[in-house]
């Protein structure tokens, strides 16, 4: 691992570096609001494979010096007895942890407008969201504050951002990266993500904090694979380096309302993954419409059970009241936002007797019926899926008022997380001058064979995927 090509690039940027940066571009009242708290005193070790690599982790993941909110008022100011995982990794490795950065309150959203600390502005047009719910993560890879960042992903958190801002963004399998010290949104959905500027930073990154931990019972026991071995990354000679690689293209995402002009720039990447000696081969994956109702149906209603914690006696805000009952209202209230308010009703409607059955149990048998359909496409043949990872580029801050809309933002992305598989997203081009992401996801446990395609597209591009 201390060999890994992209250490190179990620050692480049000291802590001053990112201090510079920061001062330039997330000071003051118009800054980028990317970072709830910093350390100004985080130097990182001498030794190890990030020894002093500045980065920046999402504020759900447990720190020891800095706070964990979650961007939530009911954690405001709450100092975790212990670390996560990924966290630990990074720190045992060398890395400085700069600071937490801004993110939708509780993981909830796809803008980060949903932050009780006010919204992230998009370092490329500080007009616009730089996506969500991991926003300030990537805003910060996307300004150069920090080459490496932690995000979360329970249904494109990492990916969606990533797209937004410009930058790489990896969804592991589900149980590659620990969730220990990740607080919980919807459990069976969450995952621990990376964000890097190229597809090397964010596989050395991965590379990391990859691997069992028995601190997580979920976390895989599989042996971790060298994720991007150092012949792709550098100059390959090989003209043809994915030769005997099959790429699917499933039509379901690409629907003949799909903006046009971020399927031209998908049309195009397919055609350079091509002339890379890649086969393209479109697939069905019929049940894709019924993902994100899936998804809205799931995610509350962990969410709902996982947020019950926050009852004013066990963790972080307490509101004062008379009797027991109306402090746990109270602290609620109080507490949480309009949108995690919204997401604990449902998800407690979709649990209750009487519509159990009718939701949350029909949600269960669809997302089996999506595993399903994921596995016979990969069982055909097929090695990688390529995509659009959202939509749209970057809205406007305060564009997207109703929650339905904007919860099509995921429309993409929420699959892979109902699955489990990696996933992935890359810039592909721009549109109006802003950037357009490019999906992979791969069968379960394959992210080199993932990351080898993403390395290779990236170069093939060049300057192309920034224009
Ligand atoms: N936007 C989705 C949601 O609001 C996904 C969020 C995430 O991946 N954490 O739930």
């Amino acid at each position: 691992m201390s060999d890994h090509p992209a250490l190179g690039t990620l050692r480049a940027h000291r802590v001053a570096d990112a201090w510079a940066a920061f001062d330039a571009v997330c000071a003051g009242a118009d800054g980028l609001n990317a970072f709830l708290a910093v350390d100004r005193e985080a130097t990182g070790l001498d030794v190890g494979p990030l020894a002093g690599v500045p980065v920046a982790i999402k504020d759900n993941l447990a720190t020891h010096e800095l706070p964990t909110t979650c961007g939530s008022r009911v954690l405001e100011g709450y100092m975790s007895p212990f670390e996560a995982t990924a966290v630990r990794r990074l720190r045992d490795a060398g890395a400085a942890i700069l600071g937490k950065t801004n993110m939708d309150e509780f993981a909830m959203g796809s803008s980060n407008e949903n932050s009780a600390f006010g919204p992230v502005r998009n370092p490329l047009d500080r007009t616009r969201v730089p996506g969500g719910s991991s926003g300030g993560s990537a805003a910060a890879v996307a300004a150069g504050v920090v080459r490496l960042a932690l995000g979360s992903e329970t249904g494109g958190s990492v990916r969606q951002p990533a797209a937004f801002c410009g930058i790489v963004g990896v969804k592991p399998t589900y149980g590659r990266v620990s969730r220990y010290g990740l607080v919980a949104y919807a459990s069976s959905l969450d995952h621990v993500g990376v964000f890097g500027r190229t597809v090397g930073d964010a596989a050395a990154g991965l590379q990391i904090i990859a691997g069992h931990d028995r601190f997580d019972a979920t976390s895989a026991p599989h042996a971790v694979p060298e994720f991007l071995p150092p012949t792709v990354d550098g100059a390959s000679a090989d003209p043809r380096p994915l030769a005997g690689l099959v790429i699917g293209r499933p039509v379901e995402y690409f629907p003949a309302s799909l903006d046009a002009r971020i399927a031209a720039h998908c049309r195009h990447a397919l055609t350079v993954l091509e002339s890379l000696g890649a086969e393209i081969r479109d697939v069905s994956l019929p049940s894709t419409d019924l993902a994100s109702p899936v998804y809205y149906i799931i995610a509350p209603a962990e969410a709902s059970s996982n947020l019950a914690r926050y009852d004013g006696v066990r963790y972080g805000r307490r509101a004062m009241a008379d009797d027991l009952g109306a402090m746990y209202e109270r602290t609620r209230s109080e507490g949480f936002g309009a949108e995690v308010t919204r997401r604990i009703l449902l998800g407690t409607y979709v649990l209750s007797a009487g519509y159990y059955d009718a939701y949350y149990r029909r949600a269960q048998a669809v997302r089996e019926l999506i595993r399903q359909e994921f596995s016979q496409v990969f069982a055909s043949g097929v090695h990688l899926l390529f995509t659009p990872t959202a939509p749209t580029p970057a809205f406007r801050i305060g564009e997207v008022s109703d929650p339905y809309e904007m919860y099509l933002s995921d429309i993409f992305t929420v699959t892979a997380n109902l699955v489990g598989i990696p996933a992935m997203s890359q810039p592909i081009g721009r549109v109006d001058g802003l950037p357009i992401g490019g999906q992979f996801m791969a069968p379960h446990f394959t992210e080199p064979t993932m990351l080898r395609a993403a390395a290779a597209l990236e170069r093939a591009l060049g300057a192309e995927a920034h224009q």
